[in-house]
């Protein structure tokens, strides 16, 4: 027998919803924590204790993959580290598979939205993970008129980087 906790409260989602899954912390307001919990609908593709996968629902191209951490993180900040590695373990496994699926894959896009300023609109991370392929009309946009920065342009960020990194005790 495993169990959820869910930040609602276990009323939320019926005592059944604990039945086959593991102690994570979901909340209940969240739709990726109530698809962990099988409580919305999605087409799982692939899930284990740290990670949940599903067809998004507005898919860029047949085959476009969302891959969530068990547990709710609403933004990078939040998210444990062992749920980020295991996010990018097993989206290369889906991506490896992806190609050979039969699906038309001609290369493989990653996206993970950050922030409302970066596209986020469901604050539970995911990680897109979508089929790619000549002329599918999906890519990065480059502003315009913008040039590449010098190098004491660039060496400047980079140290107000390090010194973020050494603020943060994740650097020497
Ligand atoms: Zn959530």
């Amino acid at each position: 027998m495993v169990e959820c906790r869910f930040k609602g409260g276990p009323a939320a989602f019926g005592p059944e919803a604990a039945a086959e899954w593991i102690p994570v912390t979901l909340d209940a307001a969240c739709t990726f924590c109530r698809i962990i919990a099988g409580q919305a609908e999605a087409s799982l593709v692939y899930r284990d204790d740290s990670v949940t996968a599903f067809m998004d629902i507005y898919p860029v191209t047949p085959g476009h993959v969302l891959l969530v951490p068990n547990t709710h993180s609403p933004d990078l900040g939040h998210l444990p580290d062992e749920y980020g590695g295991q996010l990018f373990v097993i989206g290369r496994r889906i991506a490896q598979s992806m190609r050979r699926s039969g699906l038309r894959c001609e290369g493989i896009n990653f996206f993970l939205a950050d922030g409302q300023a970066a596209g986020q609109t469901v604050f539970h991370t995911h990680l897109h993970i979508i089929p790619r392929f000549d002329g599918d009309g999906f890519g990065f946009r480059r502003p315009s008129g913008v040039g590449p920065p010098s190098r004491e342009e660039l060496q400047a960020v980079a140290e107000r980087l390090r010194s973020a990194l050494r603020l943060s005790g994740w650097a020497g």
